[in-house]
């Protein structure tokens, strides 16, 4: 299965060229795979895009990651999610694990202390719950990756 892993010259050279845009997951209780593709695709292999489960054609219904494994590596995707993450720089780890939110949090926060000078604390305050709860959607996942220039469609 890993005989990319033997030739890393051919592989270097595949991945220039063309990005691996589908890869099947095998539900373990089932034995069955599914393919997957698109922005479907792209959310399950991106850590900083919030998967807690997947669907199974099969099954017809969302099964959790650690329950399927790639087709062609066996490794379960919830494995293959926390080794993605370690890849990236540690302040990203960290953004991912919160600290983005906080970012994001007191940014609005400020936003609306300005907007609202007067009721500053209060103000402070939504300002910065609704920044940390909305991060997810101000920054969205897939931007993240771009801007590392990380493809983890790519990554195996
Ligand atoms: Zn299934």
């Amino acid at each position: 299965m890993n005989q990319e892993q033997e030739l890393p010259r051919r592989r270097k050279k595949r991945k220039k060229k063309k990005v691996v845009t589908e890869r099947a997951y095998v539900h373990e209780a089932c034995g069955e795979a599914t393919l997957v593709d698109g922005n479907d695709f792209e959310g399950l292999v991106n850590p900083f895009a919030i998967a807690l489960k997947t669907y199974c054609v099969h099954c017809r219904g969302m099964v959790s990651l650690k329950s399927v494994a790639w087709a062609d590596t066996g490794e379960p995707l919830s494995q293959y999610r926390k080794r993605m993450l370690k890849r990236i720089p540690l302040f990203w780890q960290y953004w991912r694990n919160g600290l983005g939110a906080v970012i994001v949090g007191l940014i609005t926060a400020v936003i609306a202390v300005v907007m609202r000078p007067d009721d500053g604390a209060v103000f402070f305050v939504i300002g910065f719950v609704t920044g940390a709860v909305l991060s997810p959607m101000l920054l969205p996942a897939g931007l993240i990756p771009k801007y590392l220039g990380i493809d983890f469609r790519n990554i195996r």
